[in-house]
């Protein structure tokens, strides 16, 4: 059975934004008892809610003061570039505008659950899926979602032995003023979404409420690879308990190099080398923070182990879709800019790189460092001009006409590659948007799989749940 918003039994409550997950909110809060009012500015949405027996009740025409809370979808302006007019209107007459994350984690109090929330600027979805991979697979009881997978309100609802590994964006942290996981995790932190949050002191401001009202008997995981991050943490250890983690040499409590990950509080050393799907140092960072979790929660070293290896990664971001001899076909296509193709560069020694499509700002001359790598590019999509001109004189390219193309000359020319690296990368990533050839990145992830699952002699790689 999924939540029932008990919490606001006989209260007034409006959900602005009818997608998946305002339509869950609007259904948690009806089955708790709430007396609701649904709205979305798209006729489309509301026409459909309504169709589907939602209180649809257009919101222009409401006095708010009559309301106790106003539920607001994360995606809705908050504050910039300005307040969104429900917004204003609600803040006028003194409501409280929340998330349906918050309707969770209200639901969640008291009942013996507990909460593990996961933010940062990249990795979150990578971490969340981990958590929740190494606890399952340790025979715990684990709810995945959030920002990821599964609306909140759609989650079961709460069990005594329960556990909620929910992903948090900066967004729906925005929209919980109650927020106090019993474990908080923040990976890193970069320019991103300043569109939203005004300035980079802002952002890093809403992802420091993680940790803001937490007490001695809460955990902080922290990252301190970033200055922004060290700087939270900081301020975190003087109310709660801190467990600090670096995959950059710092002096943290839990630190990998990307063989393992060891702990320095106790000396627990966890390899990394047998898990496949975490290649990398920022998957190495993302197995610190999810070591962090296993620990609290009481799992050993064997059993983190284990759940590290077992772990079948995300469709899309350096997934390992096939193998032909010690040549891997790894499908990186939500790299859609040059920093997180810089990630899956910097992950093998030896690559033949499929990129290309609508590039963005400043192409990929930011991965010049890594081009020693790449033994051939197979460029593919509209900006294959401007790609090749950064490439020309460093790394011998190849424009290819389609995906399949690509996949074919890259797979030849990987498999005559007589080098002594005990791995060869067939790698797209792509450091550009879908857009121009496909609907999504996932779409074009699709297509170079079963291009790659198409050829003579790749084994697919098979997925442990
Ligand atoms: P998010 O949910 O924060 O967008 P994902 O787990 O979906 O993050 O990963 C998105 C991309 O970010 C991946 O393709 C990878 O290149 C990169 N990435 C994953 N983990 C990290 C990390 N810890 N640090 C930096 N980049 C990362």
């Amino acid at each position: 059975m999924t939540i029932a918003a008990h919490s606001f039994k006989g209260k007034r409550v409006a959900v602005f934004g009818l997608g998946r997950s305002g339509n869950a909110t609007v259904d948690a809060l009806m089955r708790g008892g709430a007396d609701v009012l649904a709205w979305d500015d798209a006729p489309a949405a509301a026409e459909q809610a309504a169709e589907h027996g939602l209180p649809v009740v257009n919101l222009h025409g409401v006095d708010f003061t009559t309301l106790d809370s106003f539920v607001l979808s994360p995606g809705v302006p908050l504050t910039h570039p300005e307040p969104h007019w429900s917004v204003k209107k609600a803040r006028a007459c003194g409501v409280e505008i929340i998330g349906d994350t918050e309707i969770l984690v209200r639901e969640i109090a008291g009942t013996g659950a507990r909460l593990v929330a996961i933010t940062g600027t990249n990795g979150k979805s990578t971490t969340t899926a981990l958590v929740g991979h190494v606890l399952a697979s340790a025979g715990l009881d684990v709810a995945v979602g959030g920002n990821i997978g599964t609306a909140a309100l759609l989650l079961p609802a709460p069990t005594k032995t329960g556990i909620y590994v929910i992903e948090l964006s900066s967004y729906q942290i925005d929209l919980m003023p109650s927020l106090k996981p019993d474990v908080g995790i923040l990976m890193n932190l970069s320019p991103d979404h300043l569109e939203r949050h005004g300035d980079m002191q802002q952002y890093a401001g809403v992802k420091a409420r993680m940790f803001a009202l937490q007490g001695a008997n809460d955990l902080a995981a922290i990252s301190l690879d970033d200055e922004w991050c060290a700087d939270i943490a900081a301020k975190a250890a003087g109310h709660t308990s801190l467990v600090s983690f670096s995959v950059a040499a710092k002096n943290a409590s839990v630190k990998s190099d990307g063989d393992a990950v060891t702990d320095t509080r106790d000396g627990t050393c966890v390899p990394l080398m047998q898990a496949r799907a975490l290649r990398g140092l920022h998957n190495a960072q993302n197995a610190c923070a999810a070591y962090i979790v296993a620990r609290r929660l009481g799992l050993d070293a064997e059993q983190i182990e284990l759940g590290f290896n077992s772990f079948p990664g995300l469709e899309h971001r350096m997934e390992e879709v096939g193998s032909a001899g010690k040549v891997v076909f790894i499908n990186d296509s939500k790299a859609t800019n040059a920093d997180a193709a810089e990630k899956a560069l910097s992950s093998f020694e030896r690559i033949y790189w499929i990129a290309g499509g609508q590039a963005k700002q400043g192409g990929i001359a930011s991965l010049k460092h890594h081009f020693h790598r790449i033994a051939k590019a197979y460029l593919i999509g509209q900006d294959s001009a401007l790609l090749a001109d950064t490439l020309d004189g460093n790394v011998d390219w190849v424009s290819c006409s389609s995906m399949q193309n690509a996949v074919r000359q890259a797979a030849l020319d990987a498999a005559a590659d007589s080098c002594d690296k005990p791995e060869i990368a067939v790698l797209l990533s792509p450091a550009c948007a879908s857009f121009d050839q496909y609907p999504n990145f996932e779409v074009r992830g699709e297509d170079f799989r079963a291009c790659v699952l198409a050829l003579d002699g790749v084994q697919q790689q098979t997925k442990v749940a």
